[in-house]
């Protein structure tokens, strides 16, 4: 028999492996942590990989990402697939192109990170600002119970919120809807670093806890958190959490501040749902239910805010839930639409 010429990779003989599942990663860049996702187009999660983000003062560090990305691609080496888009939430100015204009606690300027990822990784990349991008990845999650009008309000270092609206992340003209850190709560209070004096952030942010309880101790108020060296926002929701009244009546303070000022989104935009996460948060029941015990006042006093802001509306994320990495992985699906079809924005359950 005379050859054909046959390419035997054509050969209709010859087993043809399945294609590679596509999946996207999801990325969430910290001051201290990178944390990626790799996620199919059903949402089933293959990998999870956190490294420590080492590079802060270089600056255009994003090795750490590179190197986070590559150990989650290798941990979901077995289950195959393949790898069609990358979206990061980066805490700073991100402008379109996924060009990091600042991110101060990365030190970052003008940095080409989208560009930078796609040369490195040969797919599409996106990238967002942190906060914005976790609120986008809730739309549509489990988490979200199908709310169209949504608020994700992170409460760490700093305090911001992300908008969810007709089922539309809204950003704004300048990308910067949402800075509710920034809203003033008390006009003769301490200066703000955005230059205004009594931001919520100065109140409620975890520094702003963690300053607190150093100046009630300074002026003489008995307290465990005496012999707690560095003084941290974590340490006095501890204290709280054992009933330390120090430690007690600085969280009340800030759950009324954090209530009034969630109360005034949600009668702003109409919201159905306020998610709440960051790094304060993360202390649990004892961040969160000072917070509901000042809405509950709230709704107790006006028959307006029992309607718009009824129970249940306010809530915690687990904290084990990756929100910036799956706002990642909300990004990177948005491009890989061709990959992933157009029915690929449900999420299934985290599992982690
Ligand atoms: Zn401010």
């Amino acid at each position: 028999m005379t050859g054909r010429g046959v390419d035997p990779a054509r050969d209709p003989d010859r087993p043809v492996a399945p294609p590679g599942r596509p999946f996207v990663a999801g990325v969430d860049v910290g001051g201290t942590k990178v944390a990626v996702l790799l996620v199919t187009a059903d949402g089933t999660t293959l990998a999870r990989s956190v490294q420590p983000m080492t590079s802060r003062s270089a600056p255009d560090g994003i090795e750490p990402i590179v190197a986070a990305i590559r150990a989650a691609l290798a941990a979901a080496g077995a289950a195959g697939g393949t790898l069609v888009a990358i979206g990061v939430g980066v805490p700073g100015r991100v402008e379109s192109g996924g060009i990091v204009r600042l991110a101060a606690n990365l030190g970052w300027r003008d940095v080409p990170l989208a560009a930078r990822l796609t040369q490195e990784f040969g797919v599409p990349c996106a990238v967002g600002n942190d906060v914005r991008s976790a609120a986008a990845g809730l739309l549509d999650h489990e988490l979200a119970g199908g709310a169209r009008n949504l608020a994700y309000v992170a409460v760490g270092t700093g305090i911001g919120a992300g908008l969810v609206l007709d089922g539309r992340l809204h950003l704004g003209p300048r990308g910067m809807a949402g800075e509710i850190g920034h809203v003033i709560v008390d006009p003769d209070g301490v200066a703000c670093t955005c230059g205004q004096r009594g931001c919520l952030e100065t109140v409620a942010s975890g520094p702003a806890v963690a300053r607190r309880a150093a100046e009630a101790l300074a002026a003489g108020r008995a307290s465990s958190l005496a012999a707690v060296e560095p003084l941290s926002a974590k340490a006095v929701y501890e204290a709280a959490a054992e009933g330390d009244a120090l430690a007690c009546s600085i969280v009340d303070e800030v759950g009324r501040s954090l209530a009034r000022a969630i109360a005034s989104l949600v009668l702003t935009c109409d919201l159905e749902l306020v998610l709440l996460g960051g790094g304060v948060a993360g202390a649990g029941n004892v961040f969160l239910d000072p917070i509901l015990a000042h809405l509950a006042e709230l709704r107790a006093g006006s028959r307006m805010v029992a309607e718009m802001i009824p129970a249940g509306t306010v809530r915690s994320l687990p904290s084990v839930f990756d929100a910036v990495a799956w706002g990642g992985v909300a990004l990177a699906r948005a491009l890989a639409t061709t990959a992933f079809g157009p029915a690929a924005r449900s999420a299934r359950p985290v599992s982690l």
